[in-house]
């Protein structure tokens, strides 16, 4: 299975990709993820994307395909991938269909999470991961069980006004790469709004159907 989970910022792709991997047995590729651990890290990639990151831009299109292009021709990509969070572009999505034509593979579904603006800024000014494993919980929606509260963490772009920014980012670069999948026959459009539990059995049956 190769797939692509898109949707705006908070929309809950980190969530739904955590309990997806399982079931379908292929890596978890975030580019968020990636991009953090790079700043932690002090590469020369993390501190070309760390102002970018903190502003809520996106990072340049020649920093992010060459990682993701790198990361997914690893042998455990072999037989599937779930992206998150990649392509956000234009650009982006065109580097990637390319790689995958190259290698003579195809995408099998791009899952896009729905969910209102006016929902987003509370799930991600409310949203904390666990600092060693990476848990993502939300202060109301997925409280952190007790006892944890000293190792949880805020990421630094989970500002209201960083979120804002990266909402618009969404809606100019990101939406538009929507329909090429649509015209592919690949897009399941699924709601991201009700329980995690819930979304997560819509998202399997989009993939099922
Ligand atoms: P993304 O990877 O799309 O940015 P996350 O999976 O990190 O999104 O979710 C953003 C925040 O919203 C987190 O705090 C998460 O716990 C919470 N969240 C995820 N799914 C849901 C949901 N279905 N309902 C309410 N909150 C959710
Ligand atoms: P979100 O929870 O907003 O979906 P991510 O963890 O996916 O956030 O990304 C965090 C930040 O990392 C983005 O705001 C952007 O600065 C950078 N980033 C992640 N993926 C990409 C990408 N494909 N292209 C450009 N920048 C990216």
């Amino acid at each position: 299975m190769r797939m692509i989970l898109v949707g705006p910022p908070g929309a809950g792709k980190g969530t739904q990709a955590a309990r997806l991997v399982d079931t379908y047995g292929i890596p978890h590729i975030s580019t968020g993820d990636m991009l953090r651990a790079a700043v932690k890290e002090g590469t020369a990639l993390g501190l070309a994307a760390d102002d970018f990151m903190r502003k809520g831009l996106l990072v340049p299109d020649e920093v992010v395909i060459g990682m993701v292009i790198e990361r997914i021709a690893k042998d455990d990509c072999a037989k599937g991938f779930m992206l998150d969070g990649f392509p956000r572009t234009q650009p982006q999505a065109a580097a990637l269909d390319d790689a995958l034509r190259a290698a003579g593979v195809s995408l099998d579904a791009v899952v896009l999470l729905e969910v209102d603006d006016a929902l987003i800024v509370e799930r991600i000014t409310g949203r904390r991961s666990h600092v060693d494993t990476g848990e993502i919980y939300h202060l109301k929606f997925n409280p952190p069980p007790a006892g944890i509260e000293d190792k949880l963490v805020q990421r630094k772009d989970d500002t209201e006004e960083a979120c804002v920014a990266r909402l618009q980012k969404y809606h100019s670069e990101t939406a538009p790469i929507v329909p090429f999948y649509g015209s592919l026959g690949i897009l399941r459009r699924v709601d991201g709004v009700g329980a995690p539990d819930a979304v997560q059995a819509r998202v399997q049956a989009a993939l099922a159907g």
